[in-house]
């Protein structure tokens, strides 16, 4: 597998799978730049430099290779990426001993299911115009939905009857095999039988735009099924990692750094179309941490892919906002997403209408400007679940009191975030009429972490700092140039900390003279690769950053003087370390005699590399 993805790499051009969400343009020898697109800026610090295959934002810090952009922009994990970009320039990925790419699917398998699904797609978009999707049709507009709406979001009609998709399939030659894997048909008692029959239906697609499930609702009233009947686990359906609109909410998500949840697909089509273009929905199921993964990915932050999770639960960025219906069950449903994934939850707000509707009445009985107002009226959902707590209790007696106190106090001290506990403990006392010490105490101290500080940058306006990062920049992008006295380097040539960790990751890669012999996006990629996870971001930036020269001659003399500069910087440091030791020793001392030659050796080839220039 490990070929298949280096050949990825090598085959997709970097430059256009991010040209397609960037507008990039040159800027300098072999870089060019965009607006970033996982932060908001007016002037564009995102850079690409497709010969390295790598870009880095020198606003946000998010970098890496092609398949760390589409991870990044399009929520997915490694080998979901991996396929994707495989895909897109015709190359099949071997796993290792013939296993399945992912659990129960086979190699090819995958690519036929979702050619199964794109004709069912189709063929349910052209029944809704016909004379038997009358009903369906009816329902939409009903709901405020015409006939664009429909387009927009791939409404289709599942006829009714019992094989009308299932002979469709067959005409383009699907096999039985995979027709049942699918989920689109089931086993009936005389055989195979559509799944959907006289139903709206709704494609599930990935955050790809790939189709791999449908959501059908029952129109008839002699249909016996639930109302909403999905697509069974399938080797491309799982419902606990789907969410319906995530192909057309997750630019704006990256982009606004906020993702609306909502319960059924009508209220993300009215959503969208009320101007909250964030809105997503899970299917059949309550939203669950895998659902939160897709969308803690798209939000990015430190919760980004590739990115660290800090362990005590501070900022990931971005929020989420779950509408519920003002009933029992949508508050238990808050609830449970509030304890589930308590990392998340300083980022959580609830969205509730007083009049129990959902976003897609509230769109029909008072508009647009309604549904846009209920979410930006959110409330977090601390607050939220600390204030249904105490609805619970009678504030009006010092019993009732001390009751909610208790009750409450737990929900406060399980708030990992360390900057918000004392905040809501203030709330807590406000909304109880307690005085804040006594609500301090039952709410305790101690729980949770200080956050970590942020890793400061190094000062580049420091020479000796400059001269490192300048070498270590030119050992990524242009090996070719970097004089072989480079890899004479002794370990502590690199005097800052996260340089010198890059040094140590070429080193194990072989040194620059690996470098030469190898393309430069395969050279980056092997020192990356061999460098641990804290130490990627580091070299990432440094293969793409632009070096001070305009010219190739100017960046070969600038290259050269760099690493010379870096070799003498190392050699006096080495020189004066052995002048102390020397002035230590007695001279009657044998080690003072070998001191002394080694210094003398020393001086000699300081002397002798100063010459060659
Ligand atoms: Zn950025």
């Amino acid at each position: 597998m490990r070929e298949d993805v280096e050949t990825v790499r090598e085959r997709v051009r970097i430059d256009e799978v991010i040209g397609a969400h960037v507008t990039l343009r040159p800027a300098g020898v072999g870089t060019l730049k965009g607006l970033c697109p996982f932060h908001d800026e007016k002037t564009p610090s995102f850079n690409v430099r497709p010969q390295v295959g790598r870009y880095h934002c020198f606003g946000c810090g998010e970098g890496g290779d092609v398949i760390t952009f589409v991870q990044r922009m399009d929520g997915l994990g490694f080998t979901e990426a991996v396929d994707h970009l495989a895909g897109r320039v015709g190359v099949t990925v071997r796993y290792e001993d013939g296993s399945a790419p992912r659990p129960g699917e086979e190699p090819g398998r995958r690519r036929r299911l979702l050619d199964a699904h794109k004709v069912a797609e189709e063929y349910f978009r052209d029944q809704l115009a016909s004379p038997e999707a009358r009903i369906g049709r009816a329902f939409l507009a009903e709901r405020g939905f015409d006939r664009a709406a429909a387009e927009q979001f791939g409404v289709g009609f599942a006829p009714p009857g019992w094989d009308a998709l299932l002979h469709h399939l067959r005409g383009r030659a699907f096999t039985e095999a995979e027709l049942t894997a699918s989920g689109l048909v089931s086993q009936g008692r005389k055989g195979l039988i559509d799944r959907f029959r006289g139903r709206l239906v709704w494609p599930i697609r990935e955050v790809t735009g790939d189709t791999v499930g449908f959501g059908a609702r029952r129109l008839h009233d002699d249909d016996t099924g639930p109302k909403y009947l999905n697509t069974p686990e399938t080797p491309l359906y799982r419902k606990s990692h789907v969410l319906y609109g995530i192909d057309l909410a997750k630019r704006e998500i990256a982009r606004t750094r906020q993702a609306v949840v909502v319960e059924g697909y009508t209220d993300v089509m009215a959503m969208h179309l009320s101007g909250v273009g964030t809105a997503v929905a899970t299917c059949g199921t309550a939203f669950g941490p895998d659902h939160a993964r897709i969308v803690r990915r798209l939000l990015g932050g430190a919760g980004g892919a590739g990115g660290v999770q800090l362990a005590s639960g501070d900022s990931v960025g971005g929020e989420v906002v779950f509408t519920f219906d003002g009933d029992a069950a949508g508050r238990a449903a808050a609830l449970k997403a509030f304890g589930e994934d308590q990392t998340f939850a300083a980022q959580t707000f609830v969205a509730i209408e007083p009049g129990g509707l959902d976003p897609c009445e509230l769109r029909q009985q008072r508009g647009s400007d309604a549904v846009r107002a209920l979410v930006s009226g959110r409330t977090p959902m601390f607050e939220f679940v600390v204030r249904s707590t105490l609805a619970a209790h009678n504030l009006d007696t010092a019993e009732g009191r001390v009751a909610a106190l208790r009750a409450a106090a737990p929900v406060v001290a399980g708030i990992r975030d360390t900057a918000l506990r004392p905040e809501y403990t203030r709330q807590l006392a406000g909304w109880l009429g307690l005085p804040e010490a006594r609500v301090r105490d039952a709410v305790g101290s101690g729980r949770g972490r200080a956050p970590s500080a942020p890793a400061r940058r190094p000062d580049r306006s420091d020479p000796v700092v400059r001269v490192e990062h300048n070498a270590l920049a030119a050992v990524l992008q242009h090996p070719g140039l970097v004089p072989g006295s480079f890899d004479t380097l002794g370990p502590d040539a690199f005097t800052v900390p996260g340089y010198r960790a890059v040094h140590d990751a070429v080193r194990v890669a072989g040194g620059v003279a690996a470098g030469r012999t190898t393309d430069t996006a395969r050279w980056v990629g092997t020192v990356s690769d061999g460098a641990a996870e804290s130490v990627r971001p580091t070299i990432t930036e440094l293969s793409v950053v632009a070096l001070p020269a305009n010219s190739d001659e100017a960046l070969a003399a600038l290259v050269r003087a760099t690493v010379d500069g870096l070799v003498d910087q190392g050699l006096a440091r080495t020189i004066a370390d052995l002048h102390g030791q020397l002035q230590r020793t007695e001279a009657s001392d044998p080690r003072s005699r070998e001191i002394l030659a080694e210094l003398t050796a020393l001086e000699t080839r300081r002397r002798t590399l100063r010459e060659q220039d």
